[in-house]
């Protein structure tokens, strides 16, 4: 069986789930093997997992399963994937993807590749490819061993319907006690979190300070964008840390990438170079942001970003 691990955080599944099911579906379809999707906690969704492909759909419903906890999760999630004799495991290259994987590669003496972002090329070897060194080359890698983990960068592919017919089994069990107690959790609200976000727009130190900031969220306002930011905004406390993309901050790989003066520094890159369409409103010629670009506007982002908002508001008002 093939085995997608849901990700339920606010108690729906994500839409990176979806994502996965996708994936999954298709390397089950070569492979004529049935797939399983296996839910921990609370999903008011469930079901939308049934237009994903899913052939079997397997959810232990306790809330005490609604937070992550990695070695109550790897535990569970193990030995449930021993028992169905599961031979490839897909998780969302998510924080709790990132937290787990490892542990379940170890448990299941499986090969673990993280960060994957296209089907297999290879089938009959399971090769598949992923981006190294920050972008800047992509690897071939090849899983030898029986039991395969492989972690799904997000927008990877988008969720395509192939319903299938599958009922929902519930699953019972002890929970295994935690070592560690969640005392609060706290969730960033409003637009779509960064790593899951398809529009993104994001500014650097060419706004000058946080007081230029409305300039930026008009925009993503008009696209219906998450906001983002280089490292320095983050670190001079004019954006939260949150939305710090690049090496040290959040990987992305929206379809478009809005830059609103920033340089394009190979640290900011690392986060973003995965982006499908990057645009980038600089006004140095020299930038080196540009050579990573699709579209370029060399220009004051302060003349040009205004005119930009009012042109995809109009748009927008003429489709609507
Ligand atoms: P700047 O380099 O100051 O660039 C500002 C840009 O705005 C310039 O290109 C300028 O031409 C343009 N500009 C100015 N005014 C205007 C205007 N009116 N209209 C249009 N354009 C204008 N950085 C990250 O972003 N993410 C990371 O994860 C990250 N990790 C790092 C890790 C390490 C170990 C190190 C050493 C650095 C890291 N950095 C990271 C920092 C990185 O090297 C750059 O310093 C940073 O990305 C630059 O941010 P910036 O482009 O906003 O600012």
């Amino acid at each position: 069986m093939i085995l997608v691990i849901a990700e339920n955080t606010g108690k729906k599944i994500k839409k990176s789930t979806f994502e996965a099911l996708t994936y999954g579906k298709k390397v089950a379809l070569e492979y004529s093997s049935p797939l399983g999707v296996l839910v921990l906690g609370s999903a008011e969704n469930i079901d939308d997992a049934k237009l994903y492909g899913a052939d079997n759909i397997y959810h232990w419903e306790d809330s005490r399963l609604d937070t992550l906890d990695s070695q109550v999760h790897t535990k569970i999630i193990s030995e449930f994937a021993k028992e169905k004799g599961v031979s490839l495991l897909i998780l969302s290259h998510s924080s709790m993807g990132k937290t787990i994987a490892g542990r379940l590669a170890i448990r299941l003496d499986a090969g673990l590749i993280s960060g994957v972002n296209s089907l297999p090329e290879n089938f009959q070897h399971f090769t598949v490819k992923k981006p190294v060194y920050s972008g800047k080359a992509i690897a071939n890698y090849t899983l030898l061993t029986p039991i395969k983990i492989i972690t799904l960068s997000s927008n990877a592919l988008q969720p395509e319907i192939l319903p299938a017919e599958s009922i929902v089994e519930k699953l019972t069990g002890d929970i295994p006690s935690a070592l560690t107690k969640v005392i609060e959790t706290k969730t960033q609200s409003g637009s779509i979190p960064l790593p899951e976000a398809e529009l993104v727009v994001s500014g650097g130190r060419g706004l000058k300070g946080p007081e230029n900031w409305g300039i930026l969220e008009d925009l993503a306002n008009a696209l219906g964008a998450t906001t983002a930011c280089s490292r320095p905004v983050a670190d001079a406390d004019w954006r939260p840390h949150h939305e710090h993309v690049g090496q040290t901050g959040v990987a992305i790989r929206p379809n478009l990438y809005i830059s609103l003066g920033i340089s394009g520094a190979i640290q900011h890159l690392a986060g973003v170079n995965n982006s499908k369409c990057i645009v980038v409103i600089n006004k140095d010629p020299e930038a080196p942001f540009f050579k990573a670009a699709d579209y370029g506007i060399c220009a004051d982002l302060f003349e040009v970003v205004p005119k930009l908002t009012e042109a995809v508001k109009k748009l927008k008002a003429e489709n609507a």
